[in-house]
């Protein structure tokens, strides 16, 4: 015989090691006005921006639309 477990492992251990099999990756899309990756169906980090509406205040010097 080679390697055996000693004891018996319980749902709940079992269970909770394979917990991470069950995570999903954050959905990232490009953003099409600045092409950056970002989470889908949230504003883009970079450019604020949310179905091509400005949902956040850019802090940027350049800011043309005001
Ligand atoms: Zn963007």
């Amino acid at each position: 015989m080679g390697a055996v477990p000693k004891r018996k492992v319980s749902r709940h251990r079992r269970g909770n090691r394979r917990r991470w099999q069950f995570l999903t990756a954050p959905q990232l899309t490009k953003c099409p006005d600045c092409g950056e990756l970002t989470l889908a169906h949230r504003a883009c980090n970079q450019c604020g921006k949310y179905n091509g509406r400005q949902v956040v205040a850019q802090k940027t010097v350049d800011d043309e639309e005001e």
